[in-house]
């Protein structure tokens, strides 16, 4: 049988007890549509589990700093 780690409450869980939601969060980030997506696994029985997917943040900063970093080095190529 199929099981996944639940991103909320991090237990593991049968395959059809899992839901997957996906978030564009490029927005956030100043970056163009798709550009920073994320994948979040929650259960699909528990309300806690599919509030928590909504607000759940798997980008964390570190990762957004340099996603921009490489983009503002790609603006500056462009330019030049
Ligand atoms: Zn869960």
């Amino acid at each position: 049988m199929i099981t996944w780690t639940c991103h909320i409450c991090h237990e593991e869980r049968p395959d059809d007890r899992i839901d997957v939601l996906t978030t564009d969060l490029s927005a956030d980030f100043g970056m163009p549509a798709g550009t920073v997506k994320q994948n979040v696994r929650y259960c699909n029985d528990r309300e806690m589990c599919r509030i928590g997917a909504r607000t759940k943040r798997l980008v964390h900063d570190a990762l957004a700093r340099k996603v921009l970093a490489d983009g503002h080095r790609a603006e500056v190529k462009e330019r030049a």
